[in-house]
């Protein structure tokens, strides 16, 4: 079976062929930890979370590094990020790094949530000023940088008289970039508009900064991710991810700044997962069109009718293809919820399903289970493509319900074939998780049958046995409460 990969680098879908065979390294740019995710984020970071599980599934091997921006860092459009981030210390009154970790531990509980699996490395800028700093030196002294001002910039200029192609990812070329560039953060140090900072000069209320050949300063956004993707993947390694919005410049950037420290492209294939639209418009923090996980979780908004289960979510996101515009609506999460509901009853049917209760044994069934298998993992291995690989799941859905109901056959070796890829693709490759029966309900319905025992322990007389359920209960710390309409509890 071969794996296909949309590379947004060539706009075609290639087939896969790792560096090193059985081996995938893959780095997706991480979180700007300076304020909640919004569901846009996570949209992102699902995508890749069920490539992740994919690739492994496919029986690669994966270093998946997904590092985290942790502060510091500034944009082409001015340093909007910093100024985010001091605007948000001097708000909340707290320490830098204490933003840093608040956040931190706020997307790994957003991530638990939904059931995300860890990267296997989740680097820090912060903990990479070093590497940064080596890099910047590095491109100084091959001539694709220049100091000015106590700042270094990339030459995109030079970069492109060497023939090295700056604008090959987002497809822009060097005039388009010169007409519509402007000088925005670069105060006029910068030799071109298009240059880009690598190592930014620390103004006096820049609150993070570090020494360095060219004063105290902070590294430009675009460097971490080449300082951490070399460190952990190499020069050169297979995948790297983000979201469609990173295109550019960031990873532009990134490819600029990868071939001309180290004489090659630094990634074999880009992949750009789209965007989560809510009333039509992209998510964003800085529209106000957005709405958290929690929120949507909790019920606690005004967008949806409903509160939704992380794993409606999760299976919600994947019925879209990860370079599909998604719109959430509620709508689209009610069919989510519904189908949802209907893939884990199925799980449940054949799970426990008995062969020998079938009472039709020689009929020929009408699902053939390595045309539906062959048909399922050609769609997973065409560029990971989720909505058709449901679709196929629900035609094994509406063949449990079947056999359930006596109306088809299956062989033994059949049904722990079905059953065994079943639940690979639904819990492992999807990643969703069974809704957890309501704890509370089973309790009412448990503690409901005591006290009708009780009752009839009483009616016989049997008061050893009625205080005995009334004593063990209160230990437990329910209180048992007879009132003229019967007997109620309440739990302390
Ligand atoms: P940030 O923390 O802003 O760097 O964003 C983290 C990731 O979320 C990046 O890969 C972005 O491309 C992605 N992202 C931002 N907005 C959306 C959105 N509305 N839908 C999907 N992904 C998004
Ligand atoms: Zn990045």
């Amino acid at each position: 079976m071969q794996l296909k990969i949309y590379n947004s680098l060539t706009a075609e879908k290639e087939i896969f062929k790792p560096i090193l065979e059985g081996n995938v390294g893959m780095y997706v740019c991480g979180p700007t930890v300076y304020s909640n995710v919004h569901l846009g984020n996570v949209r992102t970071f699902l995508s890749f979370d069920f490539i992740y599980r994919s690739l492994m599934h496919l029986g690669y091997k994966v270093r998946y590094v997904r590092n985290i921006t942790d502060a510091g860092h500034l944009t082409d459009d001015g340093d909007v990020n910093n100024d985010r981030f001091v605007k948000q210390t001097r708000l909340e009154k707290l320490e830098p790094m204490e933003i840093v970790q608040k956040y931190t531990v706020d997307f790994h509980k957003v991530l638990d949530m939904f059931n995300f699996l860890p990267p296997n490395i989740e680097p820090t800028a912060t903990g990479h000023i070093v590497e940064q700093i080596e890099l910047t030196q590095k491109l100084v002294e091959k001539g694709f940088a220049y100091e000015s001002n106590g700042s270094v910039y990339f030459d995109v200029l030079e970069y492109n008289r060497r023939g090295l192609q700056y604008g090959e990812l987002s497809k822009r070329n060097i005039d388009e970039l010169f007409a519509n560039t402007r000088d925005l953060d670069g105060q006029g140090e910068k030799k071109n508009a298009p240059d880009f900072a690598l190592w930014k000069k620390a103004s006096p209320a820049h609150i993070m900064r570090w020494n360095s050949p060219w004063g105290e300063g902070f590294p430009g956004w675009h460097l971490e991710c080449t300082a951490m993707s070399t460190k952990y993947l190499g020069e050169k390694f297979d995948i790297h991810g983000g979201g469609m919005d990173l295109k550019f410049p960031h990873h532009e950037c990134e490819i600029a700044q990868g071939k001309a420290c180290n004489d090659v492209a630094p990634v074999n294939y880009w992949m750009h997962a789209n965007m989560l639209t809510m009333n039509s418009q992209r998510m964003s923090k800085s529209t106000g069109n957005y709405i958290l996980p929690m929120q949507l979780v909790s019920g606690e908004n005004d967008f949806f009718e409903k509160a939704f289960h992380p794993s409606i979510v999760r299976f919600c996101f994947l019925q879209a293809h990860y370079r599909s515009v998604l719109d959430i609506s509620n709508d689209a999460m009610m069919a989510s919820e519904k189908g949802f509901i209907r893939l884990m009853e199925a799980l449940k049917v054949i799970n426990n399903y008995k062969p020998e209760e079938n009472v039709i044994q020689n009929k020929d069934s009408a699902f053939n289970l390595t045309e539906w298998k062959n048909k399922a993992y050609d769609a997973l291995t065409d560029d990971f493509n989720s909505p058709v690989l449901i679709a196929h799941l629900f035609e094994a859905v509406k063949f449990i319900f079947a056999l359930n109901d006596h109306k088809e056959n299956i062989s033994n070796e059949d049904l722990e074939d079905l059953k065994n890829i079943l639940n690979a693709l639904v819990f492992d490759v999807l990643g969703l998780k069974p809704v957890e029966e309501n704890n509370n309900e089973k309790l009412d319905q448990t503690l409901q049958v005591l006290i009708e025992l009780r009752n009839q322990a009483r009616k016989s007389k049997n008061f050893d046995l009625s205080d005995q359920i009334r004593d063990k209960l209160l230990a437990e710390g329910i209180e048992l409460k007879d009132g003229r309409d019967g007997t109620t509890y309440v739990l302390n």
